[in-house]
């Protein structure tokens, strides 16, 4: 049947939302299937973030010292304060073995050791025989392992012949008159012109926001599209209080020097040259999870004891393991210190400071990459994959190297599940005249609006406003002004200029887009943060200190319509061991 609209229109079988490796991943699985399948990116795909991941992929592959997938687990559950759905978490340690070598196979260069194993480095979190020892699990093509990860998928990808729209902006999902998605409403960046793409089965693979935050690592592209379109098609986004706040940003500017760096024996100093990690986490020290780590930095400045003449900052050092080590195992973070501060990391310390990082929440998954209601029940034919959904295997908190492991696991399995719902032969679906409507009527209203308000301002507030009121240490007070302070931006929002209206100038019209892509996520994760009355992992409250597993052991799940908040279980159900119960979590 056809559908209303006069906009351009494609069919596929599955389309992909976002080329970064969560969506190469499912991309390359359907494609090899011979389904017909497209992938959708606003940028180029080899630019999407993924490609600046550093330090590493984490999989229990024993080549430095024993190791196994359950103290994986183990740590993958402690690191999350005990959040994390523990059959999800249970599923992508006992895959990571695979996934590594089944990369290599696609053709990723990793580092070697002598022997001629994958390279394999120390990261934040993890430990031998359930927190005993520190474990060697990253394995790492030098400190680019994202970039070497995305390229490869990207060529095996061109190799199975995967359809790409590249720079097309994604702008809305669409859904037919059940109510099921049943395709997307685009932006084709190069013409202007809005088309219409349909398919049985949708994956959003979108990535993180971290551009809520001013000083941030992630690239300018991380809006969090997938998780507002989402929001806005009715689906609740879980667990959006925990943002991480990575410890080693250059200060200042918030570029990421990645973990691998204290991984190869790097350490921080504070001014007055002490080891402060010591103190905080007297066991791994300097490799105790980010948000314990980040919240140390907070502390020791606030308390007078940053460097610099501002005080306002401590050092990394890494120079102590020899130039000649720095120089081959960090040599992409060496280049950016050097580019952004001048300072050469293999012969001195560089300043650095806590910077947003990584969106632990995102939309609700069970562990096939189905999204799932707030009563864990799959919608059929949507899929959310990668740092946009919530599966959820990082909890509260996530562990380095374990993005990069999400990432590819859950966009195998995504993708062979799609697979299998592709065979009970689906159709394409007539579009809901009325949700097309609205969106197209969305699309166009920028053209029409004489508002006043200045896009480029109104984003700058937002992201100072939630450094200011939403960063690591939080307060009800603090919180109360800063939901406050979003919802004004937000009413300002209507009233936003289109700053150039000529067809193919499409910069102007995607930043409007993309700004109010930000506010809804900036709302989701302020006032699911002002209702948590409790500190678990990266949500740190002043006021309520401690974990309270009695009343907060449980997912928050934030709606957009009426901007409310309802509660789901933690799976602590893992199938084939013991399940881990909370404790007191110490490093
Ligand atoms: C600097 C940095 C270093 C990191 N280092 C590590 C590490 O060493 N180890 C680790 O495990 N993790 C690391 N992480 C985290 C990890 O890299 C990311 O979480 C992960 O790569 C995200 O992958 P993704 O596929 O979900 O999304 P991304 O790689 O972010 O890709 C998102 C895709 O969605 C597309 N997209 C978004 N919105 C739209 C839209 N509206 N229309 C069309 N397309 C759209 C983009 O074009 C892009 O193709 C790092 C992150 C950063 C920022």
């Amino acid at each position: 049947m056809a559908n209303s609209t006069k906009l351009k229109t494609h069919k596929f079988d599955a389309i992909i939302i976002g080329a970064g490796g969560a969506g190469l991943k499912a991309a390359l699985q359907i494609g090899k299937s011979g389904a017909k399948v497209a992938v959708i990116s606003k940028v180029y795909p080899t630019r999407s973030h993924t490609v600046s991941a550093q330090g590493g992929i984490n999989a229990a592959l024993a080549n430095v010292s024993e190791d196994n997938w359950h103290w994986h687990m183990y740590d993958t559950i402690k690191g999350s304060d005990w959040l994390a759905d523990q059959d999800a978490v249970e599923y992508m340690c006992q895959k990571a073995r695979e996934t590594v070598i089944d990369l290599e196979h696609n053709g990723v260069p990793f580092s070697r050791l002598d022997d001629g194993k994958i390279y394999q480095r120390k990261f934040g979190g993890q430990s031998q025989n359930f927190g005993k020892t520190q474990a060697t699990r990253t394995c790492a093509a030098a400190d680019r392992t994202g970039h070497a990860i995305l390229h490869s998928l990207y060529q095996q990808n061109i190799r199975y012949k995967t359809h790409f729209f590249d720079e097309y902006f994604c702008i809305d999902l669409l859904k037919d008159k059940t109510g099921a998605i049943a395709g997307v409403m685009v932006l084709s960046m190069a013409t202007g012109e809005p088309l219409i793409i349909q398919a049985k089965a949708t994956i959003i693979a979108t990535g993180g926001a971290g551009q809520i935050f001013n000083t941030t690592t992630n690239a300018t592209v991380n809006t969090g599209d997938g998780l507002a379109m989402a929001l806005r098609a009715d689906i609740a986004l879980e667990d959006m209080e925990f943002f991480q706040f990575h410890p080693t940003g250059i200060a200042g500017k918030g570029m990421l020097l990645s973990e691998g760096a204290r991984g190869e024996g790097g350490y921080l100093l504070n001014g007055k040259g002490e080891r402060f990690m010591e103190k905080y986490a007297p066991n791994v020290k300097d490799l105790a999870s980010r948000d314990v780590v980040s919240r140390s930095i907070y502390l020791e400045v606030k308390e007078g004891r940053g460097c610099g003449k501002n005080k306002d900052h401590v050092l990394l050092q890494v120079h102590h393991i020899g130039a000649d080590k720095v120089k081959k195992r960090l040599p992409a973070i060496r280049d950016l210190a050097l580019s952004f501060t001048g300072l050469d990391m293999a012969y001195e310390a560089i300043p650095v400071y806590p910077t947003a990082h990584y969106t632990m929440g995102g939309i609700p998954t069970n562990k096939y990459g189905e999204v799932v209601d707030d009563k864990h029940q799959s919608i059929t034919g949507i899929y959310a994959i990668g740092e946009c959904a919530c599966v959820s295997v990082h909890g509260a908190n996530r562990l380095g190297g374990n993005s990069l492991l999400d990432i590819v696991v859950f966009g195998k399995i995504a993708g062979e599940h799609c697979i299998e719902f592709l065979k009970t032969k689906p159709q394409h679906k007539k579009l809901d005249d009325k949700i097309l409507q609205k969106i197209e009527k969305r699309f166009w209203s920028w053209d029409n609006n004489d508002g006043i308000e200045d896009v480029y301002q109104l984003k700058t507030e937002l992201k100072e406003t939630m450094d200011k009121y939403c960063s690591v240490f939080r307060t009800q007070k603090i919180l109360d002004e800063g939901v406050e302070e979003v919802k004004k931006i937000s009413e300002r929002f209507k009233n936003v200029k289109l700053s150039d209206r000529s067809k193919t100038f499409n910069i102007a019209r995607i930043d409007i887009f993309e700004t109010e892509n930000l506010i809804q996520n900036a709302l989701a994760t302020i006032i699911s943060a002002a209702a948590r009355h409790e500190s678990r992992g990266a949500h740190s409250r002043v006021d309520y200190p401690e974990r309270d597993d009695k009343n907060w052991l449980k997912h928050s799940l934030f709606y957009l319509k009426d901007l409310s908040l309802k509660y789901k279980d933690v799976n602590m159900k893992p199938v084939s061991v013991d399940s881990i119960p909370p404790k007191k979590r110490v490093y």
